[in-house]
């Protein structure tokens, strides 16, 4: 009978009895604070109505919790030695399918539409991180039928998500988080909740994912290209940064484009909220082909 998932002494027999060894590169750094695991799926909001797609399960800490929880999970895990530790922790469980691939490489949205039953469901994972932030956009550029992502991301990259206009950490990816999702924080996890330890620290983010027809985009790829190019240079004013980046604007239309959507050019990227920016990418497309 297998222990606590959360208990070091558990892992370490895990290893031990399926010979595993933690792989750097797949960043397997598991956790080992009950508390912290409770705090995702709370924060998650996961019910008896939920289906969750979860993304690296590991030995299943946080899979065991959330099948106890919803109706179904499925989840996807790339490490073929994990297989026989999961078919073992969630042995109790009949609403759990694992499915050993490498989440870059699966079809998200047939598999959404396969496992789900047509039920958006809510995505939880804490991945390797070099691989969370572009998992975290496909799942929203996309526009994948999902209604939340809870995931665990370095906590400078938490912070990005979160910032407001005119601060240090605002920037592309906070408008584009923004843009198609409500962000929260539900907690701030010390690298002492894992096993082995990481260097940083974490934060785990929930996307409430949501659809932002307010903001009347003429075109989106113009939208996301106009805040591209206006953090393209921090530093610089709009005036320059739209002149010179992809959409390559002459700067006497740009003075037209700042007039009719009343912002001022010499004002640098940082200080626009989402809205200002869809009004400024829609003066745009007037004026590009
Ligand atoms: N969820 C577990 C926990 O919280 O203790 C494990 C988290 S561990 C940080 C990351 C997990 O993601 C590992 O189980 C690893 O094998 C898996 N993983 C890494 N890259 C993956 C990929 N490309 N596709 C699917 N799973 C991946």
């Amino acid at each position: 009978m297998i222990g606590k998932l959360t208990s070091p002494s558990t892992i370490k027999y895990i290893m031990g009895k399926y010979d595993f060894k933690f792989s750097k590169g797949l960043g397997q750094n598991f956790l080992i604070n009950e508390m912290v695991v409770q705090d995702i799926v709370d924060g998650a909001d996961i019910d008896e109505n939920d289906c969750v797609l979860e993304i690296g399960p590991g030995i299943g800490v946080m899979t065991y919790e959330m099948a106890s929880r919803a109706k179904q999970v499925t989840a996807i895990e790339i490490d073929n030695y994990l297989l026989p530790v999961l078919d073992e922790t969630l042995s109790a469980f009949d609403n759990v399918t694992i499915v050993n691939n490498d989440v870059l490489k699966v079809n998200l949205e047939e598999l959404i539409q396969e496992h789900f039953n047509g039920q958006p469901p809510k995505v939880v994972a804490n991945l390797p991180y070099y691989i969370t932030t572009p998992i975290v956009m496909k799942l929203l550029e996309d526009e994948l039928p999902i209604s939340d992502i809870v995931v665990m991301v370095q906590k400078e990259v938490a912070d990005r998500m979160m910032a407001k206009p005119s601060t240090k950490t605002y920037g592309a990816l906070s408008v584009a988080v923004q843009y198609y999702s409500e962000p929260e924080i539900v907690t701030v996890v010390p690298p002492s909740s894992f096993m082995p330890q990481p260097k940083v620290s974490s934060s785990v983010i929930r996307l409430r994912v949501r659809k932002r027809d307010d903001l009347k985009l003429t075109d989106k790829k113009v939208f996301f290209n106009t805040i591209k190019d206006a953090f393209g240079k921090r530093r610089k004013t709009l005036l320059n940064c739209l002149s010179s980046g992809v959409l390559k604007i002459s700067k006497d239309d740009l003075k037209l484009i700042f007039e009719a959507s009343g912002i001022d050019g010499i004002r640098r990227g940082e200080t626009l909220s989402i809205e200002e920016f869809a009004t400024l990418s829609n003066e745009i497309c007037k004026y590009i082909k």
